[in-house]
Formats: structure tokens, C-alpha cells, sequence
């Protein structure tokens, strides 16, 4: 779609329009002509379902531009689908658009849906668009399948499992502090990089679904690492040991680092890195190894499990092991 459309349509024609398209690939959405979708599970494979809701003002600006904030809403729940090994399958939504929205406005918004369908190769099934006295709400509900059994659960950690983590940590946190002027990075590059990686996260789909039968237990990182690692050891009845110097940066982050140590509790505490945290015993090696050369993702050991309280120990870069405040960023 070229300029900027102010027009306002009425809600069958916006879903006819901008959001049938969005269904065609889902043979179950039935072009969205139907009061359901009809979807069928293949054989031996459980359902995981998950959704997340994003507020402007809250967990997104109302100046961002809608494509983005379309791809944000996407991505959060397929980061939470790959920390359980499913394999993301379809969405429904529900989006409460603000009394000023333009059909421009919803058109760029299924722009962005469309542009992360074709790269995460899944389709709408249904779903719901209405007019909100208040600002944008937006929700998502995300499909997925996998092994019967096999979702991975925050509680399966076995004392002596590796901890592990996907990617950089801390880069969004970073890239939020330079985005609002917090932080001055002399690199443009580096500036860049870390922006990107608050503004559009990256799911990590294809590693999260071969963790279903490799990982012990699993979840993602949008509250920050204390806060996520402290979940899944209180969910799992033990304690994580890390050690600081393990944990993986991108070379932004270390570069910004290595000019103020002060910004440490970004990445250990910030949020919206959307890496995927997990345990695994030994035998995960070979598949973990895999699933890192496949991605082109690093796969990082930075600790590990054991009997004790459900509370994260860190040894910090000069060799001292203290408690890991959870302090997690939180939205309320
Ligand atoms: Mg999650």
C-alpha cells in the first residue's frame, strides 16, 4: 500500500481487506467467513497454546510505527511457543483499536502480521477487531504443537542439569536506555544494533523446537535473566549456580561495558532479550551443538542446577558468589 490512508472503514470491511489475506494460508480460517476455525491437530502431537496482550503506552509507544508493533505482539508469543518446543502453527487475535485509528494505520499493522507469517511460516485462524474508548490493546493468541508430552515445563529441572541460554543477554535492555537517551554509544553500529534488538525481537523458533525432548526445562527471557531463572528454579525446587564471566555478549554489549561496569544490572536484570533459558543433562550435548550450528545461534552453559533453595547464585567477575536479586523488569 503506498501514502498514508486516513480512511475509516467499518469492521467487515477492514477484516475482508486487510485481514483475510492474513488467513489464506490456514485452511481452517475459512477465508475468517466462518464464526470458528477449525483446527486439527496432527496425530500424536499435544497443543501448546499461549497469549500476550500489549498496551500502548504501556509496552509500546504510540508514535511506534503499527507494522512493528504488529511484529513485537507476534514475536513475544512465539518466543513463550519455542520455550515450551512447540512448533508455532497459527494465531488468533483480538486488537482494540483507538477511536483517531485510520484504515492506513490497520493496513501497516497487517503488514507487519504478514511479513512475520512468511518468515515464521504460520497463518491466522480467527479473531476479533473492535473500536476502544481508551488507547490500542492488542492481543495474541499463538498455536502450537508438539510430541505428546514433550512441552518443555518451567518445573522438569533435575539437580545437576546445565543451565543454558540462546544468543547475546542484555542487548535490548541497552538498546532501550540508548533509544530514550540514557545512553550515549559512541559506535553508530553498536548504537544500532542494540536498538534493533529492543525494537523487534528475535524468537528463537528453530531452537525451541528441538528442545522438546532435549531440554529439561525451559522458558523465556522477557522479564530479564534473574528474574526468568529465578522462575524456573522456584518452579523447578532447586538452585541455579551461574557465573557472570560465562554469560554471552554481543560485542555492542561489551563494548559498552568495558566503558562503564555501572550498566552490569542491565543485563543481568533487563528485560526483552527474548533468548531462550534452559536445562539439559549431558546427553543434550550433540543435539544442542546441532540446533547452534543450525540456527547460527550460540548456545551458551552458564551454570548449572542443584539440591538446594529455589534462589540464583552468581559468581561475580572477582571470583565473589552472591544472591542474584530477582528484580526482573516488570510491567506493573
Ligand atoms: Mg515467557
Amino acid at each position: 500500500m503506498t501514502g498514508r490512508d486516513t480512511r475509516k472503514s467499518g469492521e467487515f470491511e477492514l477484516i475482508a481487506r486487510y485481514f483475510a489475506p492474513l488467513a489464506a494460508r490456514s485452511a481452517g480460517a475459512f477465508g475468517l467467513e466462518d464464526d470458528a476455525a477449525l483446527y486439527q491437530p496432527e496425530p500424536g502431537r499435544d497443543l501448546v497454546l499461549t497469549k500476550d496482550a500489549i498496551a500502548a503506552g504501556v509496552h509500546f509507544l504510540p508514535s511506534d510505527p503499527y507494522d512493528l508493533v504488529a511484529q513485537k505482539l507476534m514475536r513475544v508469543n512465539l518466543s513463550d511457543l519455542a520455550a515450551k518446543g512447540a512448533v508455532p502453527r497459527g494465531y488468533l487475535l483480538a486488537l482494540a483499536w483507538p477511536e483517531a485509528v485510520t484504515d492506513g494505520d490497520v493496513a501497516l499493522f497487517a503488514e507487519g502480521l504478514a511479513k512475520d507469517q512468511d518468515i515464521f511460516g504460520i497463518g491466522l485462524l480467527g479473531g476479533d477487531t473492535v473500536k476502544s474508548l481508551g488507547p490500542a490493546v492488542f492481543s495474541l493468541t499463538a498455536i502450537g504443537d508438539v510430541a505428546r508430552g514433550g512441552m518443555v515445563r518451567r518445573s522438569g529441572a533435575r539437580a545437576g542439569d546445565a543451565i543454558f541460554v540462546t544468543g547475546t543477554l542484555g542487548d535490548a535492555a541497552l538498546g532501550l536506555k540508548a533509544a530514550q537517551g540514557e545512553l550515549e554509544i559512541s559506535s553508530l553500529l553498536h548504537r544500532r544494533a542494540l536498538i534493533q534488538r529492543y525494537r523487534l525481537p528475535q524468537p528463537r523458533v528453530s531452537i525451541g523446537t528441538g528442545l522438546s525432548g532435549a531440554a529439561s526445562a525451559g522458558i523465556d527471557i522477557s522479564d530479564g535473566l534473574a528474574s526468568d531463572l529465578t522462575h524456573l528454579c522456584e518452579a523447578s525446587n532447586l538452585r541455579g549456580r551461574i557465573v557472570q564471566s560465562a554469560l554471552p555478549l554481543s560485542e555492542a554489549a561489551r563494548h559498552v561495558l568495558k566503558k562503564d561496569a555501572g550498566l552490569w544490572p542491565s543485563i543481568l536484570s533487563g528485560g526483552d532479550d527474548y533468548e531462550l533459558l534452559f536445562t539439559a543433562g549431558d546427553e543434550a550435548a550433540p543435539r544442542l551443538e546441532m540446533l547452534a550450528r543450525g540456527s547460527g545461534v550460540p548456545i551458551t552453559r552458564i551454570g548449572y542446577v542443584e539440591e538446594g533453595a529455589p534462589e540464583v547464585l552468581m559468581e561475580d567477575l572477582q571470583g565473589k558468589t552472591a544472591a542474584l536479586e530477582a528484580g526482573g523488569y516488570t510491567h506493573f
